[in-house]
């Protein structure tokens, strides 16, 4: 997997950290929270219904794997997972992909306020940011190829 799309944006290899069979995931351009990444199914496409079997699998237990990680790395207790699926559901990108989100305790005065956050506009990283951000994880996933 030379290039990789995440629906129009091509990704840099230095912004992914995670490979599986079927899913990638990568460091956040505009992340809500330290720690906030996305997975989403290496075939480009926009909705949920759109997975085969196996793919909605593969996404799901990379979910739960990169999820372990993360919330640990983070030094969360808790977890958002979130999928807007649909322009009217709130997505923006249109390829699916899995909000991942560490929480800890008051990172938001009302616990629900994470799902206006992800729809806020928020500043750009650098692509220096996210690439550090990036290598740092990779390390935490022995099977990256
Ligand atoms: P959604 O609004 O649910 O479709 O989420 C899109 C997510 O993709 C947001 O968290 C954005 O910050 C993130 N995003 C958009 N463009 C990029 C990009 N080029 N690289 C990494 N993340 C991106």
């Amino acid at each position: 997997m030379s290039t990789f799309y995440f629906g129009q944006y091509l990704i840099r290899q230095s912004e992914i950290f995670f490979k599986s069979e079927l899913s990638v995931a990568l460091v956040n351009l505009k992340p809500v929270l330290p720690g906030h990444v996305l997975v989403c199914p290496k075939r480009v496409v926009p909705r949920f219904c759109d997975l085969t079997g196996e793919e909605v699998k593969d996404l799901w237990l990379s979910a739960q794997k990169i999820s372990t990680v993360i919330e640990k790395h983070y030094k969360g207790d808790g977890l958002t997972f979130a999928i807007q699926d649909g322009k009217n559901a709130g997505q923006t990108v249109a390829h699916v992909h899995i909000h991942i989100i560490p929480r800890r305790p008051k990172d938001f005065e009302n616990n629900d306020e994470i799902y206006s956050a992800i729809e806020k506009e928020r500043p750009a990283r650098t692509l220096e940011e996210m690439k550090l951000e990036a290598d740092e994880l990779r390390p935490l996933f022995p099977k990256y190829d």
